[in-house]
């Protein structure tokens, strides 16, 4: 490797301006499929104004909010707050930090029932069926922001990205990459997006990200389909297509100003992890807690291993859910 850049410096964030046991007031501004209409999984872009909450002004890219449902729990207690990653810049969707976005999947399935092999009614996710119901004007009860772990550095012109998502693991991207490259003064920074989905027509947010890619040639936008044998971006899975097309990635990866940012399903952890491990990258971009660990051959590495003893450098950002 060659001469590094600056460890990235990150910017302060507010966090629990709202906590979650006393929720404020908000209302749906809108809400809109995020998927193609024919798509497998349901996913919707639901924009959430929070004017005259303290959460207006106060959230940054890259941090998420939380969104309590109503009613109650099988035991009678208070539903608790969900999560959601905020998939606005920091200037909101509004470009004055009152209107908040989110990218949320209906969780819906069957029942599955360790203890009754049985039991196969339908599973309906209490938190993103309710969000996802909303109507324009709906009041939705949310709190935050929250985290301070997944953030565009301070100077983000000093650095060149990889962003890894899957599924709703889109969302900050969206938000950074509408920080990066909207507005007057566009970061020349050399962006690669690469976006797993089972299906193509499950990509989410594809038209405004494509219309992105257009305008700006430091963003490459590349998609890891994983179910469709015949798709010409078949994956499988986002580490699998990276290490396809590792030749043509590899300088990405190895310039000293690269930062690689990963979002979506934990799966995606062991596979980015080690890959990047295998690849001779360990030193810019994991930190490895165990000694054991540090000296084995990176492909033995197991999801157990990795989870408890393998973790993100400076450079590396992860959250998965
Ligand atoms: C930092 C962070 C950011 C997040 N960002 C997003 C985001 O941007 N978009 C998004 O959509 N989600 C996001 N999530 C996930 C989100 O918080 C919720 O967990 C998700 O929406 C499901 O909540 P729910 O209330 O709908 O489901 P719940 O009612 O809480 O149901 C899910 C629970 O039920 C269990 N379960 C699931 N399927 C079944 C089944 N078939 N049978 C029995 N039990 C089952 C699961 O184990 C899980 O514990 C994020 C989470 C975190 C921690």
């Amino acid at each position: 490797m060659t001469e590094s850049s600056p460890d990235p410096v990150f910017p302060p964030v507010t966090m629990h301006a709202v906590r979650p046991n006393d929720p404020v007031v908000a209302r749906v501004h809108s809400s809109t499929p995020a998927t193609s209409r024919r798509a497998a999984s349901i996913v919707r872009h639901v924009e959430v104004d929070v004017s005259g909450t303290p959460l207006e002004g106060a959230f940054r890219a890259g941090q998420s909010f939380g969104v309590v449902p109503p009613g109650e729990t099988a035991k009678g207690k208070p539903h608790g707050v969900r999560l959601y990653s905020i998939a606005s810049p920091t200037r909101g969707e509004d470009g004055a930090g009152k209107i908040l976005s989110t990218t949320t999947k209906r969780v819906i399935s069957e029942y599955a029932d360790a203890e009754d092999a049985h039991r196969h009614e339908l599973f309906l996710g209490v938190c993103s069926n309710h969000l996802c119901d909303l109507r324009p004007g709906d009041e939705v009860l949310v709190a935050g922001p929250n985290g301070k772990g997944f953030l565009l550095p301070e100077a983000p012109e000093q650095h060149n990205y990889i962003f890894l998502a899957t599924g709703t693991g889109i969302a900050p991207f969206r938000g950074f990459l509408k920080e990066l490259l909207e507005g007057d003064s566009p970061c020349p920074s050399k962006i690669l997006l690469m976006l797993g989905v089972p299906w193509e027509t499950d990509l989410l947010y594809r038209e405004e990200l494509e219309a992105l890619a257009q305008k700006h040639n430091n963003l490459e936008l590349r998609w890891a389909i994983s179910r469709e044998n015949h798709h010409p971006d078949r994956g499988p899975y986002v580490h699998d297509r990276l290490e396809r097309e590792w030749s043509e990635l590899e300088s990405r990866f190895t310039d000293p100003k690269a930062m690689v940012y990963a979002c979506g399903l934990a799966g995606m952890q062991v596979g980015v992890f080690r890959l990047l491990a295998q690849r001779g990258l360990t030193e810019q971009f994991l930190k490895i807690r165990d000694e054991e660990t540090a000296g084995m051959d990176p492909s033995e590495w197991d999801a157990a291993r990795i989870k408890r003893f393998v973790r993100p450098g400076a450079r590396t950002k992860l959250e998965v859910y």
